[in-house]
């Protein structure tokens, strides 16, 4: 007599053949589904790091000494994704800036952006 087993996704003993993993169809179904969803959120967090990999790396390409202005369309023609940013820091006169991990970028006025790095007091809580 084998040992006696239970379904991995709801803990009920498992009765016939000694390979089935899953007490019933309906918890092999669900415990498909929390996989397949599972690996869904990681193809999106693969996505996004990669996204933001990509614009961290635009910006120190652009910016190597950390302190450019140049024009908004070199990031783009870059293949910067605005859309993704890691953090944003407001200066006390009400500039935004948009952080991808060490670099950041600020919006100026004629289609213009000034290339930053990170620094210590934009992780402070103003
Ligand atoms: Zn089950």
């Amino acid at each position: 007599m084998s040992h006696s087993r239970t379904c991995i996704q709801c803990g009920t003993a498992i009765v016939g053949r000694s390979d089935k993993r899953y007490c019933s169809d309906p918890c092999r179904h669900l415990a498909n589904n929390v996989i397949k969803q599972r690996n869904q959120h990681e193809r999106r967090i693969l996505q996004i790091n990669t996204a933001l990999r990509r614009n961290r790396s635009i910006l120190k390409r652009l910016s190597p000494q950390g302190k450019t202005t140049l024009p908004r369309q070199y990031l783009e023609l870059a293949g910067f994704d605005f859309r993704y940013l890691t953090q944003v820091y407001r200066t006390r006169k009400g500039n935004t800036y948009h952080l991808c991990y060490d670099y950041g970028y600020l919006l100026l006025p004629e289609e213009k952006v000034l290339i930053v790095n990170w620094q210590p007091y934009m992780d402070e809580h103003s």
